[in-house]
């Protein structure tokens, strides 16, 4: 059911405990973690904890939640100093999604392009 955990799902996972990550950040809604695989010197990846499959259905379930993602994204920015950074929702295949657990891209630290690849 929408909003569960999901017993296939790495972020669940990492909410749970179950799997090793670097947190930088937590409230009782969001978890803030670095990538794995880095992007830019700062990357970090802020998650709510309930469980939606992307940014678009979390936010029709919980407009709330969806606002403490962006919060703490701001939060993660301000806490690695960062002036100028990006945050990225990748929604669906074709946009280079492979998570399907909502998650927010933290990045920054270089110059950014634009537009995106
Ligand atoms: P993409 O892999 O194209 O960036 P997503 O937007 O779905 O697709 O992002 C998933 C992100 O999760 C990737 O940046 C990936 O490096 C990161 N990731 C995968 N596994 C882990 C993990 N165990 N710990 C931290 N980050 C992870």
């Amino acid at each position: 059911m929408a909003g569960e955990p999901q017993d296939d799902c790495l972020f669940c996972k990492i909410v749970a405990g179950q799997i090793p990550a670097t947190i930088v950040r937590e409230t009782d809604t969001t978890v803030a973690f670095q990538d794995i695989n880095p992007q830019a010197p700062t990357h970090v990846l802020v998650i709510p904890r309930v469980h939606h499959r992307d940014v678009a259905a979390l936010a029709a379930a919980e407009p709330a939640i969806t606002a403490d993602v962006l919060r703490e994204a701001g939060e993660v920015a301000a806490q690695e100093k960062l002036d100028s950074y990006r945050v990225v929702f990748n929604t669906g295949s074709g946009a280079g999604q492979t998570v399907w657990h909502a998650h927010a891209h933290v990045l920054g630290g270089r110059g950014l392009q634009w537009p995106p690849g």
